[in-house]
């Protein structure tokens, strides 16, 4: 147990969300087991006894999180409501405490599956492993993220910015920075791979690659890889950065191979294989591409309040389309929007979720589109908030 604690420890520090030393993991066998010895523990043992799980985190998340996290809280009562799909699929809401105290943080955790605690950091929980209050925790960062930066820009863009938000942006995007890592280039193996081998390596080492340059959590996103008429391509829930026995090969003939462990997105995997000449896929959740996807500055767009899902207008950032993709097999679903939408193009983004890009031969070009269209939503976000300024 202590060692599995100890793993999410690192990985909460690996992963650049808190400072080395900071989270405190506990996970109960018997008896409560933490990371570290921590005076808080007395208070959160306290909480574990009250709720029916296995393992908890508490930490304190470094800048630029932390700042948005208290900024979110001073301005919700109980608890705020982040649009992206992350939160409306598995978040549902985020709820607020106001103080380290077990009275109040059960009732908040018997809801959800997390929540933040105001001038102190996120408390999560797992009820069979720490993984998922890792997740839980790293979610709860990524869409408070989003939200502050979404709202930030309509406010703006009607002429009503919140002074203290606008006061925090210039620091926010300075530690922002500083989290992400220097050179987001990665030297990635040159294709075209038809050996099972070879492809299995270049999955590993594109996702290995995204995640270090923090475009996606690791539990999220996904990669495949068309060869012999097979399409390689992670399994659902799989951690990118931990892919080695993660891979379903599945050839196109062998439908027995959909909808077991491979990538619930197989479909929209396929069928861009099928349709055009691309052998590469790559899905990552870049902060500022899922900002961007969320914002409509069409005037008295019809879809006002909803433009975070879809917009009747086509929206574009530049050259990339922007697009429904819910899950399911609807019109709206990404299976019949993802394929047409990344025809002929780098890649798409969808809605409140993240981006797709398309590799001609190897993860080269798929991943140099990833980093190239969240530089180019960042630069269109900054371009809108200092126009409306
Ligand atoms: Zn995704
Ligand atoms: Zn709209």
């Amino acid at each position: 147990m202590l060692k599995l604690l100890i793993k999410y420890e690192q990985k909460l520090v690996e992963h650049g969300l808190c400072a080395s030393g900071t989270p405190l993991v506990g996970g109960v066998n018997d008896v409560v087991i933490w990371n570290r010895e921590d005076p808080l523990s007395e208070e959160l043992e306290k909480i574990i006894a009250g709720l029916n799980i296995n393992s908890l985190i508490f930490a304190r998340p470094v800048e630029p999180f932390f700042s948005i996290l208290n900024y979110l809280a001073r301005h919700s009562d109980t608890e705020f409501v982040p649009e992206d799909t992350e939160t409306r699929t598995f978040l549902h809401s985020i709820p607020v405490a106001r103080s380290l105290t077990a009275t109040e943080i059960i009732p908040l955790l018997q809801k959800r599956k997390g929540c933040v605690v105001a001038g102190h950091g996120i408390i999560s929980f797992g009820t069979v492993s720490p993984e998922q209050a890792f997740v839980v925790f790293s979610s709860i960062i990524f869409s408070a993220f989003v939200k502050f930066f979404v709202d930030h820009a309509y406010a703006q863009q009607v002429g009503a910015p919140d002074p203290e938000a606008k006061k925090m942006l210039p620091e926010v995007l300075a530690a922002y920075d500083q989290f992400l890592p220097g050179h987001a280039e990665a030297e990635l193996v040159t294709g075209d791979f038809s050996n099972p081998g070879d492809i299995v390596r270049a999955m590993i080492q594109a996702g290995q690659a995204t995640v270090n340059a923090r475009m996606v959590d690791s539990f999220f996103g996904n990669i495949s890889y068309f060869a012999n008429d097979t399409v390689y391509i992670s399994q659902t829930g799989s951690s990118m950065d931990e892919l080695e026995s993660c891979i379903d090969a599945c050839p196109l003939d062998d439908s027995a191979c959909t909808g077991i462990t491979a990538s619930s997105e197989l479909l929209a995997h396929r069928d861009i294989y099928l349709g055009g000449s691309n052998r590469a896929i790559l899905h990552g959740h870049p902060k500022f591409s899922v900002i961007m996807s969320m914002l409509c500055f069409e005037k008295d767009c019809k879809n006002r309040g909803k433009c975070h899902i879809k917009c009747d207008k086509p929206r574009f950032v530049d050259d990339i389309p922007v697009i429904p993709g819910e899950v399911g097999s609807g019109p709206r679903g990404l299976s019949n929007t993802l394929p047409p939408a990344v025809q002929g193009r780098r890649g798409a983004i969808v809605y409140g979720h993240g981006v797709f890009t398309v590799g001609q031969k190897d993860f080269r070009d798929a991943y140099a589109s990833l980093a190239e269209i969240e530089a180019l939503c960042r630069n269109f976000y900054l371009k809108i908030i200092s126009a409306s300024n």
